[in-house]
């Protein structure tokens, strides 16, 4: 079980930390700035034990450097030699334990060619959980810099598959934009209303609306449900070429959001 908890960085970044409960010795995901992870280490007496790199993006490596100095401790990443500091490369498949807890990588590219995720069945409150930077955001994906729409598909029906209770620790908050733009892809979807609402009623009190779960997700975020009725329709309004398969659903909607 783990004690995971958002360290805020630049303007939407999510640097999320996580420990076991009886323990002081902490890691971080994606540590883009030093600064606010050196902030919360001091300010709860934390001790860094530490990192996992989900892929190269700088808003996600940038603190790599300055974290390690000093300290000699593991930097897990992805198989990508442009990422400098990395000590241990993981790939598909493999189990690494920390914090007392088992994680399976997951590669899921479609953002960048490199991009992992992390997944433990026993995350916070014994719930699984899921550290998986840019590829899944509440209500939206990663943007595709690098790979395909297929690839894209591909990882996000892998984490699709997960457990419905895994709690999804995304990099950012992107939260209230991507279900805007849900919202115009499926504008009768009942439960996306009521996740608007609410995540409304958060981020007015500047509350994070991460994490998630994938059954939320697959309830409401449109690149989950590139197979169902009204957003397969939304995709041929949009772009009579579409033939409709959820590979080419999650194309032209993916293209839409960039130009929302
Ligand atoms: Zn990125």
């Amino acid at each position: 079980m783990l004690t995971i908890s958002p360290i805020s960085a630049f303007d939407d970044n999510y640097i999320w930390m996580f420990h076991a409960p009886d323990s002081r010795d902490v890691f971080v995901v994606d540590p883009g700035d030093p600064t606010p992870v050196e902030e919360a280490l001091k300010h709860y007496k934390l001790s860094l034990a530490g990192i996992l790199i989900t892929h190269h993006h700088v808003d996600h490596t940038g603190g790599i450097n300055v974290l390690t100095k000093g300290r000699n401790i593991p930097v897990y990443g992805p198989d990508n030699e442009n990422i400098a500091g990395i000590t241990h490369t993981v790939r598909d498949n493999d189990t690494i334990e920390l914090s007392g807890c088992q994680f399976r990588i997951m590669t899921t590219p479609g953002h960048t060619l490199d991009h992992i995720a992390y997944f433990t069945e026993s995350g916070e409150s014994g719930n699984p959980a899921l550290f998986c930077g840019d590829t899944l955001f509440v209500g939206g994906c990663g943007r595709l810099f690098e790979g395909t729409a297929e690839q894209m598909f591909q990882s996000l029906s892998r984490l699709a598959e997960l457990p419905g209770n895994t709690a999804i620790y995304c990099a950012h908050e992107y939260t209230q934009a991507n279900l805007q733009f849900a919202q115009a892809v499926e504008p009768h979807n009942q439960m996306l209303q009521k996740q608007i609402q609410q995540v409304r009623a958060f981020r007015a009190e500047n509350l994070p609306t991460v994490p998630s779960t994938i059954e939320q997700e697959l309830a409401t975020n449109p690149f989950l449900r590139s197979n169902q009725p009204e957003v397969i329709q939304a995709a041929s309004n949009r772009d009579s070429s579409s033939n409709a398969s959820p590979v080419d659903v999650l194309r032209v909607i993916r293209a839409w959001k960039d130009n929302f």
